[in-house]
């Protein structure tokens, strides 16, 4: 049978040397590279030369609407609290000279050339804004579906209550097309943790919807608002489809509230989301996982008003949440690599996100010895392949 597509002489994660098939977009085998190897196929043949194969790198939470890649650099406005940010933001988004269609596809294109295959990316719903962000996210899913696939979360980040009108937009929106309903700092932001929680799930429960909250709010307030979160996200029979993004509460709570918290969110089958950030406390990983509870990880802001910082590479990303959780033995880099690759690939719905017959030939080619070394070493040199074909874009040439 002709193939798509024959990768021939790629290093595994093993260490071992195989050949690719591929058909249909899909990993039809892998092969040692001895056995394949008769010179008569007529399918294409791409030499890998050695190069380590990884599995396509999964962004879990990207904000595509937010960027400004593409324009000068703009310095960073200060805000001491979430809610003076969310003004200087928006503030800021009324003066840009480039659409959300031409900033976010210069960031899908640099995500892609980075080995990213597929995101999870927030878009701004609000009563000034209304349903524009989604609509021009809506159209870059389609544009560069050949390249990325894109999970579109609804999100209030203006709040809900606070912001009156957010909540029917919310319910638009997921007519319109967001595959997610967002929230956004229950208490922090809008004052009422039951109102806004029971708009977000309200909306998902209507439209048979996931979930993905923003939740800044710290300590045992942080806490208490993961709880309730559990409950909803059992009552409505939504385990498994409800993500928690930051919950900085996890990495600040006695042994007793860390203890009851996350038995109830891996009841609940919550995923949580970190970056790893600097400046205030993380999720600690391998307690998490222990519990039972999935983390995966993000870029979350790359560019905009929230951060001058941040480039979207996956591997740097693994390589800052070794930094902050202490991982360096090759079994840690590889945990923090999974984190980019197979913990996400489960969140957005596309397998188990490993590379093996049946799972999508979605794949990166790299210079490395292993998983570890690319992780630690991140070569900015990175061959991309989705469904099996080359990724290109001329742009970034
Ligand atoms: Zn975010």
């Amino acid at each position: 049978m002709r193939a798509d597509l024959i990768l021939k002489n790629a290093l595994l994660a093993d260490g071992t040397h195989a050949d690719v098939t591929v058909s249909n977009g899909v990993i039809a085998s892998m092969a040692p590279t001895t056995a394949v190897s008769n010179g008569s196929t007529t399918s294409p043949v791409y030499d890998a030369d050695g190069a380590l194969l990884l599995p396509g790198l999964v962004d879990g939470h990207v904000h595509l609407d937010k960027t400004l890649i593409g324009l000068p650099f703009i310095p960073h406005i200060p805000g001491g609290t979430v809610a003076s940010r969310i003004e200087a933001e928006k503030s800021l988004r009324r003066s840009l000279p480039m659409t959300v269609e031409e900033r976010g596809g210069r960031l899908i294109e640099q995500l892609s050339a980075q080995g990213t295959v597929a995101v999870r990316s927030h878009v701004d719903i609000d009563t000034e804004i209304g349903l524009k962000g989604l609509e021009a996210l809506l159209s870059l899913k389609a544009k560069y579906s050949a390249c990325m696939d894109i999970q579109i979360v609804a999100f209030p980040q203006s709040g809900i209550l606070r912001d009156p009108g957010t909540a029917d937009l919310l319910d638009a929106a997921m007519s319109a097309g967001a595959d997610l309903v967002g929230g956004l700092d229950p208490a922090g932001i809008d004052g009422d943790v039951s109102g806004h929680l029971d708009i977000v799930f309200g909306v998902a429960a209507k439209h048979g919807a996931g979930v993905d909250l923003h939740l800044h709010d710290g300590g045992a307030l942080g806490a208490f608002e993961l709880r309730q979160i559990a409950e909803r996200t059992l009552a409505l029979g939504l385990a498994g489809q409800v993500a928690v993004s930051h919950a900085f509460c996890l990495g600040a709570l006695d042994d007793f509230d860390f203890a009851r918290t996350a038995k109830l969110l891996a009841r609940a089958e919550i995923s949580i989301m970190t970056t790893a950030p600097g400046p205030v406390p993380m999720p600690p990983v391998k307690r998490l996982l222990t519990a039972g509870v999935q983390v995966f990880s993000g870029s979350d802001n790359i560019r905009d008003a929230w951060s001058p910082f941040g480039n979207g590479d996956l591997l740097e990303r693994a390589g800052i949440v070794c930094d902050r959780q202490d991982f360096r033995s090759d079994e840690d880099l590889e945990l923090a690599f999974s984190l980019v690759t197979e913990a996400p690939s489960r969140v957005v719905g596309l397998g188990s996100g490993r590379l093996e017959p049946g799972a999508p030939a979605d794949f990166i080619l790299i210079r490395s010895g292993s998983v570890a070394e690319a992780v630690a070493a991140r070569p900015k040199s990175r061959t991309v392949f989705k469904r099996g074909v080359l990724v290109d874009h001329p742009r970034l040439a």
